[in-house]
This record gives structure tokens, sequence and C-alpha cells, in this order.
């Protein structure tokens, strides 16, 4: 059976000739799909037959919104999916000045253990089809009947341990026969895979790389980070500096502010040193409290005084605004929120 919504234009082509239809067909059913069909009886302008043919040896894999929640300050919408399987993940859209900005999941849970991250709780379960990452967006589109400009991979997973899934899910995103999002406006996360971010580098796609950093050394990072027990401070930021010499983009370093672990001036003034130079662009988030955990958000002096003291080295660095507060907005948290009702969370 032929998941659809992960195909490309080219594969539907490939299919619609073998089951001996014109090529055509397949744009036709692409744009469908694009436009967020959920049923191949919507496919109106099909044959009836070519309809017949396509439920017979496919399917779409269609989500649905198990909850819902809409932050009342903000108008984050953040909605837990449902998937075919009964795995749960979550994406949020955020409203912006400059447009609707969606962010997806990647995988269902996540291996990498980030200490503050809730999705990562229980692990990783499986990783998520390009249709699925593809569905999401189709999903919020139908709901909230706006089109999404921008997407973020930073829901749950790590976007380059599903790296083909995730670059199929690139490709067909950005399709001009399809949703035709700019790579411009779609930006992946990733807590630090080093040879993945130079395969990412190779390909020279255009979208923005963002990393998460989260520490000026390799002593507080792989405190909490185990992925950086993996791969060092030093080792990660020469991959970053590969992917800018390919590219020529500007990479985002995201850094989630913890009182008493990564916050001082002193942090900031060691991170300033070793990003010396390089085209970047530090986010700073005042890290979401997570349950079970215990890492409290810096004060906001801590967080503006952070900020400044990488502003004055001449690091271009903002304080990420804190979107949907009031619904647990944080990776993760509505996911584990529900999973918590299933099974009770314990400290991995
Ligand atoms: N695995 C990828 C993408 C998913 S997480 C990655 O690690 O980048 C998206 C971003 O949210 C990452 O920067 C992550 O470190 C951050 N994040 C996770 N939990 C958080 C929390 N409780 N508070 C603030 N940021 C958090």
């Amino acid at each position: 059976m032929l998941d659809f919504r992960s195909l490309s234009l080219d594969e539907l082509k490939d299919y619609v000739t073998a089951v001996g239809e014109k090529e055509f067909r397949a744009r036709q059913i692409f744009s469908w799909i694009h436009k967020g069909a959920e049923t191949f009886e919507e496919m109106t302008d099909l044959p009836h037959a070519l309809r017949e043919k396509l439920k017979k040896d496919g399917y779409l894999n269609n989500m649905e919104v198990a909850a819902k929640q809409r932050s009342k300050s903000d108008g984050t919408v953040k909605y837990l999916m449902a998937l075919k399987d009964g795995n749960l993940i979550e994406c949020v859209l955020m409203r912006y000045a400059y447009g609707n900005s969606l962010c997806i999941s990647t995988q269902v849970g996540c291996n990498f253990g980030c200490r503050f991250c809730a999705s990562t709780i229980g692990g990783k379960k499986r990783d998520l089809t390009a249709g699925e990452m593809l569905g999401q967006l189709l999903k919020v589109q139908r709901d909230v009947n706006c089109k999404i400009n921008h997407v973020v991979l930073m829901g749950i997973g790590e976007p380059l341990d599903n790296f083909e899934n995730v670059l199929k899910f690139l490709r067909i995103v950005n399709h001009p026969a399809g949703v035709n999002l700019g790579m411009r406006r779609i930006t992946l996360s990733t807590c630090g895979l080093v040879p993945e971010i130079k395969r990412l580098a190779d390909l020279n796609l255009q979208i923005t790389l963002a990393v998460s950093l989260h520490a000026p050394n390799d002593r507080i990072r792989r405190q909490i980070m185990p992925v950086a027990r993996k791969y060092g401070l030093e080792e990660l930021l020469d991959a970053c500096r590969y992917y800018i010499s390919k590219t020529n983009r500007r990479i985002t370093f995201e850094y989630a502010l913890i009182d008493g672990v990564n916050d001082a001036d002193r942090h900031a003034a060691e991170l300033a040193q070793k990003l010396k130079g390089m085209l970047c662009h530090i986010n700073l988030i005042p890290v979401n409290k997570i349950s079970g955990r215990n890492y409290v958000k810096a004060s906001r002096d801590r967080i503006e005084s952070f900020k400044n003291i990488l502003i004055a080295s001449g690091i271009e660095t903002t304080v990420r605004r804190e979107l949907g507060t009031d619904i647990d907005a944080a990776c993760g948290q509505l996911r584990s929120s529900h999973l918590w009702r299933l099974a009770p969370l314990h400290e991995p």
C-alpha cells in the first residue's frame, strides 16, 4: 500500500504511468494532496476509475486533532495530533506580525535525552514519515483556514536523526506544484549531530539551521545534553562553520537560560568568545519548566545582562518572545501531560 502523502511528484508520476494513466494526473493528485484533501472522493476532477485505483493501491495517512489549546494572551494554538497508529505528536501554530509560523514534530518522542526537554521522556517510539510532517501543516491549515507562511522543525523529535524523511518532506513542501513553501521560510533545529550537519551543508538547501547550544562549554553542555558526550563543542562549532561556508547562511544558536546552570555573566563572555567572528545569531530562551525536572528559568535581570554581554561583543542576540505560556506550549508538554494519564512519568 502506498502512502500517497509521502510521495514526491516524480514518484506519483511513476505510479500513475505504471497503472496506465496519463502523466498529468500525477500533478492533479499532488495538487489535491497539498490543498489538504483527506479523501480521494474530494479529488473531483479525477475520473472515478482512477480514484478507485488510488483507494485500492494506497491511502492518505490522515491524523486527527486529539486536543487543542488556544492561548488567550497571544493566539498561539497548540495541537495534539493522533496518528493512524494511535501515537501522539504535537504542533504549535504561532501568529507573528510577519505571518503564521507552524512548529512541527519530526519523530514520536526523542532519544537524545536533553534534561530540560519534555519530548524526550519515554524515548523515541518511531520516526515520522514525510507525509506525517506535511500532514501536520495541512491539518492545521484546514483547521484554522489560513495559510502557513513559515515552518520550524522544532517540535517533538530530532530532525537530523530522521534525515531521509525530513529531507523528503523539505523537498515535497518546497515543490512549486504543491504547498510551495520557500526553503528560506523553513528552520530546522538540531541538538547538534555533527555528521548530519555536514551532510546537510553539502546539500546547500538555503533553509535556516538552528543549533541547540545551551552551554558555553562541554562541562555544562554534558550536564544538560547527553549528545555533548558524543560530539564536543569544538567539533560542533567546526561543523557549524562548515555549514556557513557551504551555504552562506547565518546559523541561529538556541540558548535556554536555566537559573544557576548556564546563565552567569561569565558564561555569556565565554560564549561570546567561542562564537566570535561567526555568521550567527543567538536566540535566548527563558527555559520552560517541565514536570519532573527542577530547572527554573533565569530571572529577567539575568537574561538582560546575558544578552547585553553578547551584544557588546558584537553578536546579534534576541530573547525569544514567550508565546503560549498559559497553554504549556513548550514542545512535548502537551503530549507528556496526556501520556501522564496513561502511565506515570519517571526520571530516566
Ligand atoms: N531536537 C531538536 C528540535 C526539537 S527541540 C533540537 O534539540 O534542537 C526545539 C528547541 O526547544 C531546542 O532548542 C530545545 O533545546 C528547546 N527546548 C526543549 N525543551 C525546552 C524547555 N523546557 N525550555 C526551553 N527550551 C526548550
